[in-house]
């Protein structure tokens, strides 16, 4: 049988493997097609590809855009994008100056806390990329103000918390244009994970289904059986293709591992018919 996972992490954005380790442990985990999808970055694509051809394993370049949408973050998975697309350049230059302008502010409201120089390392534990909020939380653990980053999550980066800034990703419209001209398939990330209403989040698909959007990630994580089948009535209300993926981080983040994933419903549509043209 084979086996995918279509998201997950590198150090290029919050994860803590290299392209080439990630690529190493899917394929000892026994997945046939791995999909890197960094935070709003391709810089791992080449590497991964690389290690991916050398192992045999099937591999799908793709990103996890940061968008807004009705002044929500929401975050649309691309699949099969041309990493050299001018178009989505230029997007993510946009979204590495959004992010490094949101990063000044996160650390300014923490200085006002008492908490100074946050910066400055959560910049160095990113070494290889863009500095995420999750970098911000691996500094303040390290310092000894939360216990782990799922508590400084919950006491200073979210709404109003200390640390929190209102970001200013990109409209949706725009993003999913972006994949489409990079030659990738449009997927929405962990459609339950938002703050949104059941209606709301019908509104979201919607709309997203007529910018052009493809698929919806069915199986995220570990989900509940009753979460899956939520999704699953979801993608066949708006005709979307299922997608699936671990969201895979690393070890120690109390994130779903590599390669255990439940299988999709068998009645939908899966997104690789499409982003690999197999079925
Ligand atoms: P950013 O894109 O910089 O806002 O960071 C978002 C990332 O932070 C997500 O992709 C997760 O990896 C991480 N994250 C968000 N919320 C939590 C949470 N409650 N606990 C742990 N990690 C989180
Ligand atoms: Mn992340
Ligand atoms: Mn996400
Ligand atoms: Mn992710």
């Amino acid at each position: 049988m084979q086996k995918y996972d279509f998201h997950t992490h590198s150090v290029c954005s919050d994860g803590h493997y290299s392209p080439a380790e990630l690529i190493q442990r899917a394929h000892a985990v026994g997945l046939s097609v791995l999909a890197l999808t960094d935070h709003d970055t391709v810089k791992g694509i080449e590497s991964a590809r690389r290690s991916a051809t050398a192992l045999g394993l099937g591999f799908v370049p793709g990103i996890e855009l940061s968008v807004r949408w009705e002044n929500k973050t929401i975050h649309l998975i691309g699949l099969g994008i041309d990493i050299a697309d001018s178009g989505l350049r230029r997007h993510l230059e946009r979204l590495a100056a959004l992010r490094q302008s949101r990063a000044q502010a996160i650390d300014q409201h923490l200085s006002r806390h008492g908490i100074t120089g946050l910066l400055e390392e959560a910049t160095r534990l990113a070494s290889e990329g863009l500095v995420t909020r999750t970098h911000f939380a691996r500094a303040l653990v390290k310092r000894g103000h939360a216990q782990d980053v799922r508590d400084v999550f919950r006491r200073f980066l979210t709404p109003g918390k200390p640390g929190h800034v209102a970001s200013d990703w990109p409209e949706l419209a725009e993003s999913v244009e972006v994949i489409r001209g990079a030659g990738g398939l449009s997927v929405m990330a962990h459609p339950l994970r938002y703050p949104l209403t059941r209606t709301a989040l019908r509104r979201l698909a919607s709309q997203f289904k007529a910018e052009g959007g493809v698929g919806l990630e069915v199986i995220s994580g570990n989900p509940q059986p009753a979460e899956v089948r939520s999704l699953a009535a979801l993608a066949r209300e708006f005709e979307f293709s299922a997608s699936l993926g671990s969201d895979f981080h690393g070890p120690d983040e109390a994130w779903p591992k590599l390669g255990r994933l439940p299988g999709l419903p068998p009645d939908l549509q899966p997104i690789w018919a499409q982003a690999l043209g197999v079925g």
